[in-house]
């Protein structure tokens, strides 16, 4: 038995909203400041439909979840969790397993490849979700194989230049900060595997 979706929702929530001004600060370094800003204003507006969404399924509360990401944090970022969340939603069953994980992930990575026309490398929080997919799919994956490779891929990011979003008008400036995008995704990771050790 998973445990149950408020858990979920409320964790993601607090994750975000409290890592807003270190998402921002990422972003001030090499985009537009506001992707700590962006996040918290989708997860507050998750959380104030709260009692909705806990009494979905998984499946339609994951769905109701990226419809709201795509309405409320704008940017880049809204459009492309918003598919995130709305291909897990349309793939995962009410009480997933972990193959079940990794054939979301796997369809959620080609939906967001092409929604944001870009691949790994590219600095972006695919450089951290498309490493979980490929995991996830090994077979192999613990939750502490899942947090540090969440967090490596995160890191990895730091090195690389920018070609797809904001940061890619900085060209080799870019080089030497993490992504934003990549740290949120690692934030949402952390928070999820957290609840399903039922440390949060
Ligand atoms: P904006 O860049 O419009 O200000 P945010 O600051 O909220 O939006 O989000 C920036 C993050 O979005 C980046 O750090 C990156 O991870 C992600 N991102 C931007 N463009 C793309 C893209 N084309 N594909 C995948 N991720 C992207
Ligand atoms: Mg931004």
């Amino acid at each position: 038995m998973a445990p149950p979706l408020d858990r979920f929702i409320d964790t993601l929530a607090q994750r975000i909203v409290a890592a807003s001004e270190e998402l921002t600060a990422l972003d001030s370094a090499i985009g537009d400041a506001d992707h700590g800003l962006n996040m918290k204003r989708g997860f507050e507006a998750i959380l104030a439909e709260r009692a909705s969404l806990v009494a979905k399924p998984l499946p339609d509360a994951l769905k109701a979840m990226g419809t709201i990401l795509v309405m409320k944090v704008g940017g880049a970022s809204g459009p492309l969790y918003g598919t995130l969340f709305m291909t897990l939603g349309k793939e995962l069953p009410a009480d997933p397993s972990v193959a079940d994980a990794a054939r979301a992930m796997a369809a959620a990575m080609t939906a967001l490849k092409a929604r944001g026309k870009a691949d790994l490398g590219n600095k972006t929080m695919l450089d951290v979700l498309g490493p979980l997919a490929d995991h996830l799919g090994s077979g192999g994956a613990s939750l502490a194989s899942i947090r540090k490779l969440a967090a490596e891929s995160a890191a990895a990011t730091v090195p690389m230049k920018a070609i797809r979003g904001r940061a890619s008008f900085l060209g080799e400036r870019s080089i030497g900060h993490m992504d934003p995008g990549a740290r949120s995704s690692q934030i949402m990771i952390d928070a999820v595997c957290d609840v399903l050790e039922g440390k949060a």
